[in-house]
This record gives C-alpha cells, structure tokens and sequence, in this order.
C-alpha cells in the first residue's frame, strides 16, 4: 500500500497528471465526483445494515431523503478541497523540481547546456556521431586587456553565433571556460566540418564591439566522427587532438581527427607526435 503511494507522489512529482493547475482542479472535481457517489452508496448500505439489524433509531425514508441530500455534496465538497490542496502542493513540487533540473543542467552564462547535460545526451544518442570541440582563440589577452565582464560578453556572443548557425539534430554546450562543443547525431554528422566551418565564419564575422571599440574575435575547432557507444572520452581526445593541431597551426581554423595523419605532416605544424604536442590539461 505504502509502495503504491509512494509510485503514485513520484509519478505526480514527474507532473504526469498534474501538469498545470487547471489539471489539479479538473482532475479533483471528478475524483470528488466519484468518492461523493462511493460515501452516498456506502451510506445507504450503512442505512440498509442497520435496519436489517433492527438499530435504525429512526424510519428508513426520513434517513434515506437526509443522507441524499446531505452525503453527496458534503462529500464531494471535502473531497475536492483536499484533493487540490494536495494535488496544488504535488504540482508546486514537480515544478520546482523541474526548474531545479533545468538549472543544474543549464551553463548560467551562456545559456547553453552545461558539460554535464552534453555528457547525458551523449549517452542516450545511438549510432553514429560527430563532436565538433571549439575554442576561443586568445581569449586570455581579451580578459587581460578588456576586462573579465567584456570576455563574459564575448562567450555569450559566441554561444548565441554557435547557437544561431546549428538547426535540428545537434546539441551545443558549453564544456569550459571558453570552449564549447557540439553534438552532431543521424544523417547530420555528415555535414559536422561544414558546420564547423559556418561557426568559424559566422563568429570572425559577427563583431564585437566594446567601450566603442571593434574587437576581432574567432575560434579554432576540432572535429572527430565515431559511434556512440564507444564512449566519449575517445571522441572528445581526437576532436581535442584536431583542436590543439588548429591552434598550433595559426588559430581561427578547423582541423578534423581524420586529418591528423597529414596535418602532422605538414611543414607548417610542430614536429613530434601528437601525443608529445598535446598537453596534458587536453588529454586528462
Ligand atoms: P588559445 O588561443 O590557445 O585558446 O589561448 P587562450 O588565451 O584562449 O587560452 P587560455 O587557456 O590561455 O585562456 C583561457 C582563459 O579563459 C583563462 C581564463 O581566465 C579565462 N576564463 C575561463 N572561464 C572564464 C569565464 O567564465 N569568463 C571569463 N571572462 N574568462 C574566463
Ligand atoms: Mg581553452
Ligand atoms: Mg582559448
């Protein structure tokens, strides 16, 4: 009995029946509807016990007419007060419970989703996936020389350009201080480094203009492909890998896992392995 309570509060508490006041109110009016007709049965049954038992202290039909009259909106009116006071309450709570929810999967700043929340919807995409990992370029000098308020402005502009340039089937967040990632799931992984490359565009293009004066702001990113199941940490480490090679390679470019091989060829970028180039912040 006590197990079923408690599945009933949980299953109200995820808002099932209740999922707006209207609803509470509804929904107590036909349950104090049906507890109304129960009491009203059960008094005449009451009523029909006693006579047969020969206790009715007074006759059947002045009985009968006053419990008609009485039981149903007495009942009815009790029902329905406790019913929504209780359904209010259990409505209150699941609303907190989501907003609570919602915070704590929500980065404050930027209003993305935060590291956490990427993680859980990482988890529950099957098949194939892209992960496209970006990074502000010098944004320490931005801080630095502009203030910490102007680099918080700077990371909102930039998760309101990502946001802007993704449509459906992908996710964005933000990971870290000012890296954000995306999340590209079905037929769209496809497209993940011309995604990338729009987001570049979009925010070297986007200007950014503080006390009067321009700033130029970009991004580096580092795509990688794989399949869900085999786990995030690998494909965030070679998206991370194809970042550190897009920074090592003058910044404000996309670099995609896929390339790795050549791009550690290329004259352009340091000597060694990638695993001696990437720092161990990136890897751990
Ligand atoms: P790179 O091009 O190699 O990415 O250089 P960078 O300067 O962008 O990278 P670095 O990791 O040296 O600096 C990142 C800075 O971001 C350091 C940290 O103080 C700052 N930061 C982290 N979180 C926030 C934040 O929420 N707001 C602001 N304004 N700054 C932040
Ligand atoms: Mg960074
Ligand atoms: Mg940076």
């Amino acid at each position: 009995m006590f197990d079923l309570v408690h599945l009933w509060v949980i299953r109200q508490l995820t808002l099932g029946e209740f999922s707006s006041r209207r609803a509470v109110v509804s929904k107590a009016a036909w349950m104090a509807a049906k507890i109304a007709v129960f009491a009203y049965l059960l008094n005449i049954v009451g009523h029909l016990i006693l006579v047969a038992l020969g206790l009715l202290p007074y006759p059947l039909g002045p009985a009968l007419v006053v419990a008609t009259m009485l039981t149903p909106p007495v009942s009815f009116i009790v029902a329905v007060i406790a019913y929504s006071v209780v359904g209010l309450a259990i409505y209150d709570l699941g609303m907190s419970r989501q907003r609570f929810e919602m915070l704590s999967r929500t980065d404050m700043l930027s209003g993305l989703m935060n590291r956490r929340a990427f993680l859980d919807t990482f988890e529950q995409v099957r098949g194939p996936v892209a992960l496209i990992v970006l990074d502000i370029d010098r944004f320490k000098a931005i801080n630095d020389t502009l203030g910490h308020k102007a680099g918080d402005d700077v990371i909102v502009r930039v998760a309101q350009t990502v946001t802007h340039a993704l449509g459906e089937g992908a996710t964005a967040a933000r990971i870290g201080g000012e890296e954000f990632a995306v999340l590209l799931a079905g037929p769209r992984m496809e497209s993940a480094s011309d995604l990338a490359e729009a987001i570049r565009q979009a925010v070297e293009d986007m200007g950014f203009e503080v006390a009067g004066r321009r700033i130029s702001v970009t991004v580096s990113a580092g795509v990688s492909e794989g399949v869900s199941g085999l786990g995030f940490s690998e494909l965030f480490s070679s998206a991370d890998r194809a970042l550190y090679i897009a920074k090592a390679g003058g910044r404000n470019r996309i670099v995609h896992a896929k390339d790795l091989a050549d791009a550690s060829r290329d004259a352009s970028y340091p000597a060694g392995s990638h695993a001696e180039m990437i720092p161990s912040r990136l890897t751990a």
